[in-house]
């Protein structure tokens, strides 16, 4: 049985109009691209919030959070069981830790490497259920998270290659995170190039890939104009994060 959470009245108000405030923003941006609000989901990204941040948010009607870190995931979800709650992973996973996530996120956004992958599938197997995940492209010299544009195409394929009986993977699309631009149009052009990277495999393997995960606090106006499907968003519904314990 999970322990009473307590919500402060202040907080638990700030949050939903935060959260007010991001949907009205995504709204907009989806008229000024003709889309339907409808096909853009917000992912809360809850890392450093307690879990009283998210029961809070819960009950002002938001359904899918995104975590980081694998620890950290785990003990909120079991603080929050029995909630109705979509989780993500969002942050770069390792290898050792995919043990842990496999079949307790409802999309794993992070897929970057074969070894990955593969463990990834074993252990969706062995638990006998269909893991759902994007591929995270590095978008940038600087960054470590992610596939290199030249291995996606291998990569892939891989994936597609350990869906075997209904269970293992199920590739949903790509993910990126673009480097940090001074304003958010400088994202626009990345956010592009993810989603064409996304057609040519589509075209190239065959196979419908729905999803694409990008757009930030910083940007996501930007990534919802260039399609994305998915966006992250963390510091405009919690505020700043606090520093990592
Ligand atoms: C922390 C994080 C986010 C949210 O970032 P904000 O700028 O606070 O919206 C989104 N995606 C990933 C992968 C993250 O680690």
């Amino acid at each position: 049985m999970a322990a009473q959470i307590k919500i402060n009245p202040a907080r638990a108000q700030k949050l939903a109009a935060n959260l007010a405030k991001v949907k009205a923003r995504v709204a907009a941006a989806c008229q000024r691209s003709g889309r339907d609000p409808e096909s853009v989901r917000l992912v809360a990204v809850s890392k450093f919030h307690p879990a009283s941040d998210i029961l809070a948010l819960v009950e002002a009607g938001q359904r899918d959070f995104g975590e980081s870190y694998v620890q950290e995931a785990l003990a909120k979800q079991d603080e929050l069981v029995g909630q109705d709650i979509l989780w993500h992973f969002v942050g770069g996973l390792q290898t050792k830790k995919a043990r842990q996530v496999a079949g307790r996120f409802v999309l794993v956004h992070s897929v970057d490497s074969e070894k990955l992958a593969m463990e990834l599938a074993r252990r969706a197997q062995a638990q006998g259920v269909l893991q759902s995940v994007l591929i995270e492209v590095n978008m940038g010299e600087e960054q470590k998270a992610g596939v290199d544009e030249a291995e996606l195409p291998a990569l892939a394929e891989t994936v597609l290659s350990l869906r075997k009986d209904g269970v293992g993977l199920d590739l949903q699309g790509l993910m990126c995170l673009p480097p940090v631009f001074d304003s958010p149009e400088e994202a626009g052009p990345a956010f592009e190039y993810l989603r064409e990277l996304r057609d040519g495999l589509q075209a190239r393997l065959g196979v419908p890939l729905p999803h694409l995960s990008m757009g930030m606090t910083g940007d996501f106006e930007a990534a919802i104009e260039e399609g994305a499907t998915i966006i992250r968003v963390g510091t405009s519904i919690f505020g700043a994060r606090p520093p990592k314990s």
